[in-house]
């Protein structure tokens, strides 16, 4: 996930626009600016790419998943199912919204296990999370169809997919909307930064409003302090600075994935050495954006040992059954309900009242998976020297018993 490989002078040029017309800001400035619009631009080239109609550009990809849902008209009293396998922001954007997280298994995809997405809606469903983790496809297909068949939105969590695709189609295309996360380990990076694409205008202008305290963007000859408004916003305006390295970025983007798809097979074939591994399931392989490698073993010993090996010998993997941000039992804080509100919120009502409890261990096929699962993350630039060594290294683990 490795956008910040790739800077330099493009995106630097790109800067560069910006601090000429001092203009650091999307809205206003109409004379100053002298025709820049990066955020606007970034917002209209990045639409193009992935084939949608609309892009609402935002401060991160959390700032994007919240925006989503109030689009939606998520709120209070609503659940909003998303898997039991993704970074804290998904559900934390669910919970700062009023609404209650509920999670799936994953199935040997690392996303949302269809079947079990079946089981967890219920009448309060009012929007499905799947996550396109680890760079390719949830059964996206499947889920829009389950869906589909009881009327209620899918907002596609495509922070760590960004130029990857299903069937030829772009992620984030197949829901009402899908959202995405240009930050510090994203395939694409602005700093900070996020954006949600969507084919609905009218979904795209509540968007565009909420994120700016509610301006409705309406020419009129009071300018900005003019403007009018129809309900309540927020601040989540992306800054154009921000928008002019998205462009450099998104420019890059293919090559970006030409790189990691090259890189990751190799790596693929060095890791193939392990005897008894397996691979994670690829709904569409040449739609991947090959950003990680993930791979299982027979079973979790034999996983730790061979990870123990890896990381002796200079390349370790990472071990998500022991990741604190992205794998559900290991969330201490949601567990326990850990909060700074007086009264308990989001796990209790503002009387008290329990709303929610999360235990560790209703995720059984999940935890299953995760014992077994060692992930490397591919890099752009994979040197020779560095292939060997971990070539070297998954050699010497594969001797493990
Ligand atoms: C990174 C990430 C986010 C949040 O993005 P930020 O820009 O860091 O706020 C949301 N969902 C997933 C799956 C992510 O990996």
């Amino acid at each position: 996930m490795p956008g910040f490989e790739v800077f330099g002078d493009e995106e630097r040029k790109e800067i560069q626009d910006v601090l000429e017309t001092g203009v650091l800001f999307r809205y206003e400035f109409g004379e100053q600016r002298k025709g820049i619009y990066k955020v606007r631009t970034f917002e209209e080239k990045f639409a193009a790419y992935c084939g949608a109609r609309h892009a609402q550009a935002v401060t991160s990809g959390t700032a994007a998943l919240k925006v989503a849902l109030i689009a939606m008209g998520v709120g209070p009293g609503d659940e909003v199912i998303t898997q039991g396998f993704t970074f804290v922001a998904t559900w934390e954007a669910i919970f700062d919204v009023g609404a209650v997280p509920v999670f799936t298994e994953v199935d040997s995809t690392l996303n949302m296990d269809p079947a079990d997405l079946e089981k967890k809606i219920t009448a309060r469903t009012k929007a499905i999370i799947p996550v396109h983790m680890l760079g390719a496809a949830a059964r996206i297909d499947e889920i829009k169809a389950i869906a589909d068949r009881r009327n209620i939105p899918v907002l596609e969590d495509t922070a760590q997919a960004a130029g990857a695709t299903f069937m030829g189609r772009h992620l984030g295309t197949f829901g009402k909307c899908g959202t995405f996360s240009f930050d510090a380990v994203k395939t694409m990076t602005t700093g900070e930064g996020g954006m949600i694409i969507t084919d609905d205008e009218n979904f795209w202008r509540h968007m565009s409003e909420y994120q700016d305290h509610g301006h409705d963007h309406v020419a009129n000859p009071g300018g900005r302090g003019g403007e009018g408004r129809s309900f309540i916003g927020f601040n989540y305006r992306m800054m154009e600075i921000q928008g002019a390295i998205g462009l450099a970025q998104l420019a890059k983007l293919n090559e970006i994935v030409a790189s990691q798809k090259k890189n990751k097979a190799a790596m693929k074939a060095a890791v193939q050495q392990l005897p008894g591994v397996s691979f994670r399931t690829l709904v569409d392989e040449p739609g991947d954006s090959a950003t990680f490698l993930a791979f299982f073993l027979p079973d979790a010993e034999q996983t730790r040992a061979v990870n123990r090996v890896l990381q002796e010998n200079g390349a370790g993997a990472v071990c998500f059954a022991d990741n604190t941000w992205h794998y559900y039992p290991k969330w201490e804080h949601l567990m326990t309900g850990a909060t700074l509100t007086r009264s308990g919120w989001p796990f209790k009502d503002h009387d008290g009242r329990q709303r929610v409890i999360y235990a560790p261990d209703v995720l059984p096929a999940s935890a299953g998976l995760m014992s077994r699962l060692l992930v490397y993350q591919v890099p752009v630039k994979l040197g020779g020297e560095r292939l060997a060594q971990i070539t070297a290294a998954l050699a010497k683990a594969a001797t493990v018993r």
